[in-house]
């Protein structure tokens, strides 16, 4: 069975950036529909519902066919929103340094070459998707995925990424979707992120 991950921090915590009312629906709403829907989805599959969610996704070639569908755009909602929650923190953001931070300059040329690219690609996602910064094949790239699908189900580790449906930032920028994309590098939780590209890298 899958489960809603509590949130590592307040539903307010995030503001001015991300308000409260979005987080609090975000979470308590969609993120729980997708946790909700994809354990419908493999209800009939035990020996699956015992499986990470993320490994899911991995081989999406193993899932019943009459629950792939289901599962790809739930089970891929439980794992992004997760990583999504985690990813973020309060009095977060600036310029990463680390590992991280060193990659992406050598990978990117700077930072702000980075930050663009992730936010052309979040902004020439039509519709509802990611932006992503993956690791494919031991390097670090710039990709979007529609709708909920992750980078996990075409070979590729996520190491960040930023929600671009309008759910997640309606209610404070409306259509602004760039005006969000702007303000959500100050709630980047670099720590976390470079963790993830650390434990890929292995
Ligand atoms: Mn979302």
């Amino acid at each position: 069975m899958f489960e809603l991950p509590k949130l590592p921090y307040a539903y307010d915590a995030l503001e001015p950036y991300i308000d409260e009312q979005t987080m609090t629906v975000h979470h308590t709403k969609h993120h729980q529909a997708y946790v909700d829907n994809a354990n419908k989805a493999l209800e009939k599959y035990p020996e699956l519902l015992k499986k990470p969610v993320w490994e899911l996704l991995m081989d999406l070639n193993k899932i019943p066919e009459e629950a792939r569908a289901a599962f790809r755009n739930h089970g891929g909602g439980h794992a992004n929103h997760s990583m999504f929650w985690y990813i973020m923190a309060p009095k977060a953001g600036g310029v990463p340094s680390g590992k991280i931070g060193d990659a992406i300059t050598k990978t990117f040329g700077s930072f702000d070459k980075f930050k663009e690219e992730i936010t052309n690609a979040g902004l020439k996602r039509f519709g509802s998707g990611w932006a992503w910064l993956v690791l494919d094949k031991g390097k670090l790239a710039v990709m979007s995925t529609a709708n909920q699908d992750s980078p996990l189900s075409e070979g590729k580790m996520p190491i960040l990424g930023v929600d671009v449906w309008e759910h997640s930032y309606y209610l404070k920028y409306q259509q602004q979707r760039g005006e969000y994309l702007k303000n959500w590098w100050n709630v980047v939780n670099w720590k976390v992120v470079e963790d993830n590209y650390v434990k890929s890298m292995k």
